[in-house]
């Protein structure tokens, strides 16, 4: 019983493909899935950011006007 626990438990999967994590690629089972990981990692915090930026300026001044319309009618 405590055999089968102790596998489960050091046998670690990669995150990408669940396959065997290789030592060599931690946490990663190769430097392919490591790339992928990492790629995924790099476009989101281009995107968001990159976002953010265009809706603070477009956004603004048309919720200003919606706001005191909504005031200006009660
Ligand atoms: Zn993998």
């Amino acid at each position: 019983m405590n055999e089968i626990d102790h596998k489960t438990l050091s046998a670690r999967a990669c995150p990408i493909c669940g396959k065997p994590v290789d030592p060599a690629f931690e946490p990663f089972c190769s430097k392919r899935c490591a790339d992928i990981d990492l790629n995924r990692w790099l476009s989101g915090i281009y995107t968001i950011p990159a976002k953010d930026d265009e809706d603070e300026d477009g956004e603004r001044p048309a919720e200003g006007e919606a706001g005191e319309n909504e005031r200006a009618d009660r």
